[in-house]
Formats: C-alpha cells, structure tokens, sequence
C-alpha cells in the first residue's frame, strides 16, 4: 500500500463525539470507555479532543466558555449554542491534556436526562439533540481552525457526524478527515420515526445516500456503520457476533456487508482504581503473591452481611443491571430459573448486588428472604461492588450477550474466578478450565440457559472442593493478565491509520 505520508511518524488529530464521558456525564459503560481511550492515546502522543454535550448536572467547576456563541445549522434554523472547555482530569500531570469542549444550549441539553423516555424518541427529539451535537463538532473545528485527521464517533448519539462527513460536509477541510465508528452495544441503535429526519440538514438525496432509512424508520447505527471509513467494536467476539441474526439486532446483514472493515477491539479497564494492591475500598490488600488479604475481605463480607464465617465455602458474587441482557431470567424466574436448584442443592453462599426492573428486583429479594445463603443489596455502591469483587470466590455473569464486559476483568485482577456465558467480550477475555492440562482463569458455559449456568456453577464448585491447588494457579493466573488501556489504545491506533489511507484513496 503506497501512502504518500508515514502516517506511524505523526502524531494524528483525533476528535471524538460522544453523549457521555466520565466524569462530565454517566449512564453506562460508553462513559468509562471514552475518556479513557482518549486519555491513552493523549500518552501516545496524539492531539485528542471529545465534544460532548453539557447536561443540566454536568460540573461546570474548571471549564472556561471558549470566545463567543457558536451558530449550528440544522435544517430550518441555526441553534446557538455556548460551548465550554475543560481538561479531562488526568492520573498524573506529565500526561498530555484531553480537550473537552461541552456544547451547551439550555432546550436541548438543560433537561434533566442524558436520554428522552420513549415518548421523545417517538417525538425524534433526541435526533434534534444529538444531530446538533454532531454538527457542533465541525463548526467547532472551523472556529478552533483545527482540524481533524480522525473523527471517532461512538454509537447511535454520535453517529450522524459521520453521515455529515460523507454528505453535507464533505468539503474541504473535512474532505480528508476519516471517520471511524465505534459501536458499543448494538441493541440501542438511535431508531426513530421517519418524519425526524425533518430536523437533519440533509436533502433527501443525502439522506438516501448516507443509508439513514431502515425498514420504515431512521436509524442512525445502520448510518454510522455505511459511511464510517472503518467500524470498530469492543471485543473481537462481539465483531463476529453481532454478524449472526441472534445478536445482529436487525442489523447483521448491514454488517457482514462490511464485514472486512469492521474490527473487534476488546475494552481496557481503569487499573489505577480497580487492583487489589493497592485498592482504598477494600478492608485489607492483596496481590498475586499474597493472597491473605482476599481471605480477609471475604470474612469482612460474611460479618456484614450475617453468613456463616467459613473460609471452606464457596462464595459467588453477582454485580449487574437486573435486566433480559445479563440472564436475569434464567437464573431466577419462578418456575424457570436455575437458582434454586443451586441453593438448594449446594453448600454455597451468593451475594446479589444490582438494581433494574422491578420484577427482577422484587424476585430476587423474596429468594433472599427464603434462602439463609444468598444475599441481595437492592442499590447501587461503589464501594459493595469493590468489596464483593475481592471477598468472592467466583463472578456470575450469565449474559445473554455482552459486547465487552468490565466485571469479568474486574474480577481476574481479584483473584475472583468468573463463570460465564462463551459470548463477547466474556468469550475473549476469560480462558475455560480445561480440566486435563489445569490451564484457564474461569469457567464458560455456551449459551445463556438455566441449564448451562447450573452445570457452569457446578464445575466450579466440583474444582473448589476437589482441586484447590489447580483453583489457586487459576486465581493467580487471571490476576497477572494485562488488561491495561494500552493494548487497545494501539489497536485503536492501526485503525484510525488505515481509515486515513482508505479516506486518501476516495
Ligand atoms: P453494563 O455496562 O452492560 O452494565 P459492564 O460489566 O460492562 O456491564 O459494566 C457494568 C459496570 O457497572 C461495572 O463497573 C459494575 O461494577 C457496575 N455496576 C453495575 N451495577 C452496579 C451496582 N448496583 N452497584 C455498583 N456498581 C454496579
């Protein structure tokens, strides 16, 4: 491939768009994943800088207005909006600064959610909203005469400034600016009825072209994912999943249309807060050497919780969205669930800690009043979530899909051996114990049924008892795997280079 510029020699301008950032904005893991992909690739010497929207509870404090209103042409006015600047909080102060620019305009972001309830998405409401964030992100370049070598949008929200790459402002200075799209869970896919497209500053040609229509309805991923040089998502698995109609969401045949230009980047987790060595959260530390200070936590967790106080127990934890998505239904549902049979059946204790659905929440709390040895915390706290990853012995995560998945690493790093469904992110980041050669840090199971979870658990339990040597160098082996943002921050690297070379070639 001839590229008339060594790309690998320059550090690159990469501006990304997203509706969430910690700690600006927070609904899920999008928000964790952005800021620090942008921070690792600041280290690695590149120009990064995020445009995101400032929401009635965004912190203010250390942001300065940049000079003057800035005018956003959508389809019948111009919305003006004030745009604030602020460094994104780094570890330390040799790193490299992250620009955020936080576009404010009290009627679109001054509401109190990040996302409309179901009755605005039916109004297109928050295609108004983020098509003008989208839109910001190039008159805010125009302003800052700055522009970019890479434009990284993440999911649905931010998916329409690559539709405007690739139509209204495919022009100079945007002409060579890639665009690369990140998907981070496909099951939202920013649908709405057809008449929002009215509020898009397309013609209908330009909206035929960027591919906006889906079946009758607008959605902005299918968008994304057509005029995007490149399509990235968080785990190698999940690229090759979301290919298949069971977990394509409609979408899957759009993708194996792209298949060779769709890469599967599996997520970094923030080590500087999740390691037992040196974790303030947690009563005692412990590190691959030295696992004393896990037997503490556990004991700590039992105390508080009232369980027996036995170290030969096996001890489960679960952190999760009490939602379809995470298997909630085939662990618990009456009649259906396997979670019973395992409280039943198994000398075992299960700590619960999740909020989500009513019905969820309720069930989990009437097996928590029946069964002595299960526990569940209807809230959500930091601080339960680090104490239970580091008291238990073994993760739960029998998600019915998971694009990339935190609690699995989190629980490696923790000495804490997840058993989960083979799928995603999960399938990519944990090894099955293979119970000849003793090699794996985790137990997988194929598919997500109440069945195959039992037997999941069971096998777990079985090495518990029957080979706690073998147990131990799992446990040690998972907490020495690197699951830094480093690595994907270079992969996210080769990407934004190819997607260049494929932009020059057009
Ligand atoms: P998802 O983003 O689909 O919910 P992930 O495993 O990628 O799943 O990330 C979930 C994150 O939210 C993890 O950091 C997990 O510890 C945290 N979390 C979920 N529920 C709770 C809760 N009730 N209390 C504390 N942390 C929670």
């Amino acid at each position: 491939m001839n590229t008339p510029l060594d790309f690998t020699t320059l550090p690159m301008r990469i501006l990304m768009i997203s509706s969430e950032a910690n700690p600006f904005a927070k609904v899920g893991g999008l928000a964790d994943a952005v800021p620090a992909l942008a921070a690792e690739l600041a280290r690695q010497g590149h120009d990064v800088r995020l445009v995101i929207p400032r929401y009635a509870d965004t912190d203010r404090d250390g942001a300065e207005p940049i000079a003057g209103p800035l005018g956003i042409p959508m389809a019948r006015s111009e919305y003006w909006t004030e745009v604030l600047e602020a460094p994104l909080p780094q570890e330390d102060e040799h790193t490299p600064p992250v620009r955020v620019y936080m576009i404010e305009h009290l009627e679109l972001f001054g509401g109190d959610a990040i996302y409309a309830r179901p009755e605005g998405r039916e109004s297109g409401k928050d295609l108004l909203r983020f098509g003008v964030l989208s839109r910001s992100a190039f008159q805010l370049c125009r302003k800052l005469n700055w522009y970019p070598d890479v434009m990284h949008a993440h999911d649905w929200p931010a998916a329409p400034a690559l539709v405007y790459l690739k139509t209204v402002e495919n022009t100079r200075p945007f002409d060579e600016t890639a665009g690369v799209f990140s998907i981070h869970n496909l099951g939202y896919q920013g649908v709405f009825p057809l008449e929002a497209l009215r509020h898009l500053p397309l013609n209908p040609g330009e909206m035929e072209r960027a591919g906006l229509e889906d079946f009758g309805r607008v959605n902005t991923v299918k968008a994304g994912i057509l005029c995007a040089e490149l399509v990235t998502t968080v785990s190698p698995s999940y690229a090759h999943d979301i290919q298949q109609p069971e977990h394509g969401f409609g979408l899957d045949g759009v993708l194996r249309q792209r298949a060779n230009d769709l890469f599967g980047i599996l997520n970094g987790i923030d080590v500087s807060l999740w390691s037992p060595e040196h974790d303030a959260l947690i009563p005692a530390r412990f590190d691959d050497e030295d696992l004393r200070g896990k037997s503490e936590c556990k004991t700590a967790l039992q105390k508080r919780y009232r369980l027996p106080v036995k170290a030969d127990l096996p001890l489960i934890g679960m952190i999760t969205r009490l939602v379809d998505q995470k298997g909630i239904a085939e662990l618990a549902d009456p009649g259906y669930g396997c979670l019973p049979h395992l409280l039943d059946e198994h000398e075992l204790q299960l700590m619960i800690l999740g909020t989500g659905e009513p019905r969820y929440e309720e069930r989990l709390t009437e097996l928590a009043s029946y069964y002595p040895n299960m526990v569940y915390e209807r809230m959500f706290d930091e601080q339960l979530a680090h104490l239970i990853e580091a008291a238990s012995d073994f993760f739960l995560m029998p998600s019915r899909y998971e694009p990339c998945g935190l609690n699995q690493m989190y629980s490696l790093r923790y000495g804490t051996l997840p058993i989960a469904t083979a799928t995603g992110g999960l399938r990519d980041s944990i090894v099955d114990a293979d119970d000849l050669s003793g090699s794996g840090t985790g137990f997988l199971f194929d598919r997500c049924t109440p069945s195959a979870i039992q037997h999941g658990v069971e096998r777990a339990i079985a090495t518990y008892h029957g080979d706690p040597a073998k147990l131990d160098a799992m446990r040690r082996r998972g907490m020495r795997q690197d699951f830094s943002w480093r690595n994907a921050a270079r992969e996210y690297e080769r990407v934004y280079l190819r997607a260049l070379q494929l932009r020059m070639r057009q």
